[in-house]
């Protein structure tokens, strides 16, 4: 049986080595590889990862950068720290998942269900996060330069230390969001009522 590089630090299997599959040429499976080889992803992807998070496996380490996974359901994953870089996870159902540093860079997650996820310290520059919910959800320090938030639902969110620098929030809805230290230097705030948050954002860019 084949048996990846990759050691689980979390979940059930903590300790052990990865059982996943294919193997790559490099010696991890296709979720853990860090070969920048084309990989043809089994064609059950989505049910595998929807499989997993019903499960409560463990996500840690995967690098699934341009995957298509529209749809998908991962309510309440645990997916820190994992590699979604322009990823297509539009209308994803992602309730109470955990976000933190992921890396969503380019990432597609127009229209996605985020309610009260944990996105702390990920990585959403240039990501597509229109029509998202995000209500009550953590973006604290949250690296988001020129992300798309139009529409999106931040009420409640916490924009603790995020840096939202040129992103585009027209018409976002912040209504008792937390907005301390949330930086908005050049951000697009057509429609929005910022004095409906519970704190007052950083417009000019002083520390
Ligand atoms: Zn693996």
């Amino acid at each position: 049986m084949f048996v990846c590089r990759h050691v689980w630090t979390t979940g059930p299997d903590a300790g052990k080595r990865c059982t996943l599959g294919p193997r790559m040429e490099d010696g991890f499976c296709i979720f853990h590889s860090q070969a920048d080889e084309d990989r043809h992803w089994p064609d059950d992807l989505a049910g595998q990862l929807e499989e997993r998070a019903r499960r409560g496996l463990p996500f840690e380490g995967f690098r699934l950068q341009d995957v298509k996974l529209r749809r998908i359901n991962l309510t309440g994953a645990d997916l820190a720290g994992i590699d979604l870089s322009g990823a297509d996870l539009s209308l994803a159902q992602l309730v109470k998942a955990k976000l933190q540093k992921a890396d969503l860079t380019n990432a597609f997650l127009f229209g996605a269900n985020m309610q009260e996820a944990d996105l702390s310290r990920s990585f959403l520059l240039g990501a597509d996060l229109a029509e998202c919910d995000l209500f009550g959800a953590s973006l604290k320090s949250a690296d988001a330069f020129g992300v798309d938030l139009r529409r999106a639902n931040l009420s409640v969110a916490d924009l603790t230390g995020a840096d939202l620098t040129e992103g585009n929030l027209a018409g976002a809805n912040l209504n008792g969001a937390n907005l301390q230290n949330t930086k908005l230097v050049d951000a697009h705030l057509e429609g929005v009522d910022v004095s409906r948050a519970n704190s007052a954002p950083n417009l000019a860019g002083d520390e």
